[in-house]
């Protein structure tokens, strides 16, 4: 993670870098240009300036015009007179290109240069007629030119020297200059190699950190697309690959000649093992389970597949060339093969799996419900008891309809108040006396029909309706309490689902506040497994519940894992043994046994017990003898709706003088744990 991070802050340092390198060149360019521009500048001054050239020019003008004058003096021939007068007229243009350009600045430079000049020019001028007609001249006359000729060389000669010296210290300035800018443009030069050597490094640098970045990304692309469609902990296909797979052996089933059989697995007890020998053992276990379930299925048939779809729920996918008996014998394969023990950080471990399966047939419609179906018959299995592999009936769908129905009719129910609470009594068995009313949620549907909650609590707890029930049930009990009759208090099941919501203590003490019911005088319910969910948080919870002044009880008592265990955990103020034990307790020691051990225990930790479930007069004499102090069931009254709970009162106040008055009463053998 850190890696591409760093190269990453490299790869921003490099672009600035090579922005500055851009920048540099750009600047460098610039200075480059005008180096050579203002060279350029300075060799136009050379050629303009170059009027050393021109004076000395001049100056073998004036030479060449005197020499043609003698010789014509000498030798009177037209011919050279005509060629005196052809070197005046280039003496004379030279002497109007000096009084122009470059030659004119020079002369503008000194006062006295220019006052020679055009005293020159104005001598050199009026000699004109004289050469025009030089042939016609006396001797004496051509004397006379002659002089004035040698009298004009000489400042002509002077001009022109001054020419010559102006021009050559300014031809050392330039030569100068030229040499500043020719070192610039050198270094600059230099900088540029450089710069461009610099940037071809960091370009290479550059791409070959893009590279590994790219090489990253492409591993990280990959990774995600196996996480995408595996599990992280196994590495098994998950639930979209194992879909895919599924969806392409539906395509190829009648060309193939195949049948596919789909089976949905579940670890019995993977609960407890990850809770007991913690999450490192319970994800090793998990690994274990998918390498052998793996290595089994991939020998069989290589297109065979299996997936974690979460949890410890597994699905496998099978291709097979036989029937249904081949199916269970491939189950019950992979169940000899899971039951061998594992091995785990926390050590050996057993365990056992329930499966449900389905087998494709003719029937296309029900081919594309195999996944569905082997999901129906796990549950089926899960409810038939620990290793068992059931195969898909049509009945199984008929559940799940019922199921959905009661979801869709449930919602209803919440909103017009069809659930209600009935109030079933609870007595002291060794008085009779009666101490308290649990609150029973019962759906009584439009059509007049009532709903026990063994069948609709299960379904709205897994589907969270559960908290809108439980919402309902407390406030309606909590209301209804304050008239019960002696004021006794009332018990409210509460759901794993409300135990766990972070809201649950300010729901209850809301609906206390609302109701005005004393806390004392509310009891809440939970059972063993509820709290198994995570014992920490729901352990937590009812502490703070137990805070407010609502007193815990400790639901189903018997039926869970590990009972006992959860007996010192927690300081519950009473425990409901379970109604199978007190069923037994009439035909078979154990669970009379069993109940005898519970009280004494309870009693020990000073938590009061509750025996559910009591139908005969033979219970209630058993258990009272056996030491429990508070009994419930349809011997003492059924659950009734609170219109009828005075009169269920006064039934049971008279039943039970009845029951003193002929069979006088027992004294219970733990009466100092009556709470
Ligand atoms: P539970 O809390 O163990 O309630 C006792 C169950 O035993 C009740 O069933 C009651 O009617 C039944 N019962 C009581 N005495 C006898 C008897 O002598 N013989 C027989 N055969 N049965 C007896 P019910 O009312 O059908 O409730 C079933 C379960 O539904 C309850 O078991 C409780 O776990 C759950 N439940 C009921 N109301 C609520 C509720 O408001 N919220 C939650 N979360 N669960 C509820
Ligand atoms: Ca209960
Ligand atoms: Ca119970």
């Amino acid at each position: 993670m850190l890696l591409p991070l760093i190269s990453m802050t490299a790869i921003g340092w490099i672009r600035w870098f090579c922005i500055l390198v851009v920048l540099f060149q750009s600047i460098a360019a610039a200075a480059f240009t005008y180096a050579i521009s203002s060279s350029d500048t300075a060799l136009d001054r050379v050629l303009r300036y170059d009027v050393a050239w021109s004076g000395a020019g001049g100056r073998l003008e004036m030479a060449r015009l005197q020499k043609d004058v003698a010789r014509f003096a000498l030798t009177g021939d037209p011919a050279d007179a005509k060629q005196a007068r052809l070197s005046y007229q280039i003496l004379l243009g030279r002497m109007r290109t000096w009084n122009a350009g470059a030659f004119h600045k020079l002369l503008d430079t000194s006062p006295r240069l220019r006052a020679l000049f055009d005293e020159l020019f104005l001598k050199i001028e009026a000699l004109e007629n004289d050469l025009n007609i030089l042939e016609n001249l006396e001797p004496e006359a051509l004397k006379v030119v002659l002089a004035d000729l040698g009298s004009a060389s000489e400042p002509l000669s002077r001009i022109g020297t001054s020419a010559y010296s102006t021009s050559l210290t300014q031809a050392e300035s330039i030569r100068d200059t030229l040499r500043e800018r020719q070192f610039i443009q050198h270094v600059l030069i230099a900088g540029l190699f450089v710069t461009g050597i610099a940037l071809l490094v960091l370009t290479t640098i550059q791409n070959r950190s893009l590279t590994r970045a790219n090489q990253r990304l492409r591993d990280n692309g990959e990774r995600f697309a196996f996480l995408a469609s595996h599990d992280g902990l196994t590495d098994l296909p998950n639930r979209t690959a194992f879909d895919l797979a599924l969806n392409a052996s539906l395509e190829r089933l009648h060309s193939d000649d195949v049948r596919i059989a789909v089976l949905a697995i579940d670890l019995d007890g993977f609960k407890a093992i990850n809770d007991t020998l913690g999450h490192g053992s319970g994800d090793a276990l998990l690994i274990s389970v998918a390498n052998r379930l793996s290595a089994e299925v991939s020998s069989w048939n290589p297109r065979n597949v299996v997936a974690r779809f979460g949890g410890d729920e597994f699905m496998v996918l099978l291709h097979l060339s036989g029937n249904e008996d081949q199916v269970v014998a491939r189950a019950n394969q992979l169940r000899q093969s899971l039951r061998v023990p594992h091995t785990v950080p926390a050590g050996t471990v057993i365990i056992d799996a329930s499966m449900g399966w389905s087998l494709s047939g003719k029937n296309d419609d029900e081919n594309t419900r195999l996944q569905l179906n082997a999901d129906l018959a796990l549950n089926q299995a899960k409810l038939s008891g620990r290793g068992s592999i059931v195969a898909f009936g049509p009945e199984m769908r008929a559940i799940i309809t019922h199921r959905n129905q009661i979801d869709a009719d449930l919602s209803e129910a919440i909103k017009t108040g069809g659930i209600v609470p009935f109030y079933q009594l609870q007595v002291e068995l060794g008085t009779g006396r009666i101490i308290g009313v649990e609150a029973l949620a019962r759906w009584r549907r439009a059509t007049g029909e009532w709903i026990s909650p063994g069948e609709f609590i299960p379904i709205a707890e897994s589907t969270g309706q559960i908290v809108e029930i439980g919402r309902l049930m407390l406030e309606a009990a909590c209301r209804d309490a304050r008239s019960f009759p002696l004021n006794v208090p009332v018990s409210v099941n509460i759901s794993v689902v409300q135990l766990m919501r972070d809201d649950i203590v300010s729901v209850v003490s809301d609906l206390l506040a609302a109701t005005g019911l004393p806390s004392h005088r509310l009891r809440l319910e939970v059972t063993e497994s509820a709290v198994m969910a995570d014992v920490e948080r729901a352990l937590e919870a009812l502490s703070r519940l137990k805070a407010l002044g609502v007193s815990i009880s400790l639901d189903d008592f018997g039926t869970g894992y590990s009972s006992l265990a959860y007996l010192r955990s927690f300081a519950w103020d009473e425990l409901k043994i379970d109604r199978s034990f007190v069923q037994g307790i009439g035909n078979d020691p154990h669970s009379l046994a069993i109940v005898k051990t519970v009280v004494a225990l309870a009693c020990e930790l000073e938590i009061s017990v509750v025996a559910e479930g009591i139908e005969s007069h033979p219970q209630h004499q058993l258990l009272h003898e056996a030491g429990c102090m508070i009994g419930q069931g349809y011997l003492y009254s059924k659950p009734v709706p609170l219109a009828e709970l005075d009169a269920a009162f006064g039934r049971l106040v008279s039943r039970i003088a009845g029951w003193r008055a002929s069979n006088g009463h027992r004294q219970g053998a733990a009466l100092r744990c009556l709470r």
